[in-house]
Order: structure tokens, then C-alpha cells, then sequence
């Protein structure tokens, strides 16, 4: 049997980790952490892409390997984008402090729509960078509905389900997520 490539996954997210590797499944997806990285990373890019190939680069150079990274967050219409890259870190709180800062700014607001959206990147030293990114539309609710997922899942209510991401079983989410087709988009430039 061919051996498969390795990719190492530039996160210590278990979830993330499964989901890629349930993706590439041509692929042998490793942590960085498996593969023997455990040093620092410094997210400063501008952008999804921009943050996703600083991640993905600095793995792939320290290690010399290939290396995959995301780089993901919400956007909201009527904050002009925001919390977009800064999602983890809006309120300076938790997941759930973000959310209470988010319907405080939405306070009275109508246009309530957003997206999430995703930037992957998979770098290599020889061949350098391939970029994939997705998105997936929905609204922002009144309250919360829901308590699965994480971050702002439920507050988001996904058009694509016709409910919030909190209520959505993981593999409806999957289904749709921006994670998902920005990996779909990668895998077809491969
Ligand atoms: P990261 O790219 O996984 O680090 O995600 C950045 C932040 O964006 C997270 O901490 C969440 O606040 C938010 N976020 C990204 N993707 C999702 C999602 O699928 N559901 C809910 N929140 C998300």
C-alpha cells in the first residue's frame, strides 16, 4: 500500500484535529504537538489568511514538514465585520462573555445578519503556500437557543439549517460550517 502523506495540523485542538483529518482522509493528519512542536506562535496577521499562513509557516519551518493551519471568526453586518478576527477575544472574557458583549452591541439593532467565515492554509518549504476559505451565512438571535458547540453557536442562527449552530448536532454543523467548506476548497486546489 502507497504510504499516505503527513500533514501536521499547526493546533492543539482535538475536535479540529478529527475533523480535518475526517476531511484529507488521503492524508496521515497529525497535531503539532504529536509531531514535536511546542513552541510559540504569534497571530498577528490582518487577516484569516493572513493569520492561517502564519501559523501554518511557522510549524512547517520549524519541523520541515508539511503543515495546515485555520484561522476563523464571526462577522456581523451591521458592526461592519466585527468581531472578525479579534472573535476570541472580543470582550477580553470568555466564549460566553463575548456573546453577552455581542447582543449588548446588537442591542435594538434590526439587520441582524452574519457570517462566519474561514481561512485555511496548507504550507509546505518546498512548495510554499496553498490557500482554501469558506463561509457560512445566518443571523444573529435575540438570545441564546441551544448549548452545544462553542464560541458563538448558540447565538447563531444558521440559514442553511433553518436553526442556531447551539441546537445543531455536530455533524449538521459540519455539514455546513465554514471550516468545512474551507477545507473542501483546499482539498480541490490539491
Ligand atoms: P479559531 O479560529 O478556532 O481560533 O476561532 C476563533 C474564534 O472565532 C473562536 O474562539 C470563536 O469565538 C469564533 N468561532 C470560530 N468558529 C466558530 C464556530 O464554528 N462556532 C462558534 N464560534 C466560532
Amino acid at each position: 500500500m502507497k504510504k499516505k502523506r503527513t500533514i501536521v495540523v499547526a493546533s492543539g485542538n482535538a475536535h479540529k484535529i478529527t475533523e480535518i483529518a475526517d476531511i484529507l482522509k488521503e492524508y496521515d493528519v497529525i497535531s503539532m504537538h504529536d509531531a514535536g512542536f511546542d513552541g510559540e506562535i504569534v497571530e498577528d496577521g490582518k487577516t484569516f489568511a493572513q493569520n492561517a499562513e502564519i501559523k501554518a509557516k511557522t510549524v512547517a519551518k520549524a519541523l520541515n514538514v508539511t503543515a495546515l493551519a485555520d484561522d476563523s471568526g464571526l462577522c456581523v453586518d451591521a458592526l461592519g465585520g466585527a468581531p472578525g478576527i479579534y472573535s476570541a477575544r472580543y470582550s477580553g472574557g470568555n466564549d460566553a462573555d463575548n456573546r453577552a458583549k455581542l447582543l449588548r452591541e446588537l442591542k435594538d439593532v434590526k439587520d441582524r445578519r452574519a457570517h462566519f467565515e474561514c481561512a485555511v492554509c496548507l504550507y509546505s518549504p518546498e512548495d510554499g503556500a496553498i490557500y482554501g476559505e469558506g463561509a457560512t451565512y445566518g443571523s444573529i438571535l435575540e438570545e441564546e437557543r441551544g448549548d452545544r458547540g462553542f464560541g458563538y453557536d448558540c447565538l447563531f442562527l444558521s440559514d442553511d439549517l433553518g436553526m442556531s449552530f447551539g441546537e445543531a448536532t455536530e455533524e449538521r454543523k459540519n455539514a455546513v460550517s465554514h471550516r468545512f467548506r474551507a477545507l473542501k476548497d483546499l482539498e480541490a486546489k490539491l
